[in-house]
């Protein structure tokens, strides 16, 4: 594989006190340069994540997760002064593509903060307690919305869109500014042929995508699962693309390359 750095896209961080140590040091064992880190459920879960900056930051970026009914763009600018690289978006109130939130994302598209939104059926724990919980409201399609309305901002859907697969990829064709993660249980249980039935155009089919990129350019790493299961993910990425037959440039880009462009990470190419 073509030298490079991978990105980890879509992390959560654990609730062990020295969780974040662990995650620096696997990452470094498996040549994960960042992880893009979403900060715990609950009230102190952004600030918690914010106090561990400082000290990380130079692996982990921190991605706040956004309160629906209390943020204003005041505080999509206060995440960001916080040492937040991006915004993580789940269960709304409203579908996600709903004006209400249109304020929200256009603080993040001025202020350059990528956002990551859970799709698709979410998993039911404890900890949302009373959260009324419409899955229907985090389909790919409200992301078709956003990118449009906003082409500026960085979007990563999360899990393909599980199981509004299709939605999510006909959006990614027409969309610039919109890419997916294949977290979740895709990788273990759909096959690469059914990946590659989805994400199937190229600069040279008949039709193609906004840029004439590879369906595959829209595609970034993720892990969502502990630390200790990083690898076992990266695996699967690895052994899908390997059975599609991706060349080593393409499966480059989805594990780093394309992830640092959302992220604005690129170093600008030395002339001469
Ligand atoms: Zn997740």
């Amino acid at each position: 594989m073509t030298e490079g750095m991978i990105i980890d896209c879509h992390h959560h961080l654990g609730s062990e006190p020295d969780y974040a140590a662990k995650l620096v040091d696997e990452c470094a064992r498996l040549g994960i340069g960042k992880v893009c880190t979403i900060a715990p459920w609950g009230e102190e879960g952004n600030d918690r994540l914010a106090a561990l900056l400082p000290k990380y930051g130079d692996v982990i970026l921190g991605f706040a997760i956004v309160r629906w009914s209390e943020d204003t763009p005041d505080d999509i600018a206060r995440y960001h002064d916080q040492g937040f690289t991006g915004l993580k978006f789940i269960i709304p109130p409203a579908p996600y593509d709903d004006e209400l939130w249109f304020p929200l994302y256009e603080k993040a598209q001025e202020l350059g903060m990528p956002c990551l939104f859970h799709l698709g059926i979410v998993s039911r724990s404890d900890e949302l307690g009373h959260t009324l919980v419409r899955n229907n409201y985090m389909r790919p399609i409200y992301l078709d919305t956003i990118a449009r309305r906003f082409p500026q901002l960085q979007i990563i859907g999360a899990h393909l869109g599980n199981p509004w697969y299709e939605e999510a990829t006909m959006s990614a064709r027409w969309n610039p500014n919109l890419y997916f993660d294949l977290t979740g249980s895709t990788l273990k249980k759909k096959s690469p042929e059914f990946l590659g039935q989805l994400l199937w155009w190229t600069p040279f089919t008949r039709y193609r995508d906004a840029e004439g990129r590879y369906a595959w350019e829209k595609i970034v790493f993720g892990s969502d699962v502990p630390y200790y299961e990083i690898h076992d993910v990266l695996h699967d990425y690895h052994r899908a693309m390997s059975a599609l037959g991706l060349s080593e440039e393409l499966k480059w880009k989805v594990l780093g390359g394309t992830a640092a462009r959302v992220l604005g990470l690129e170093t600008e190419p030395t002339i001469g």
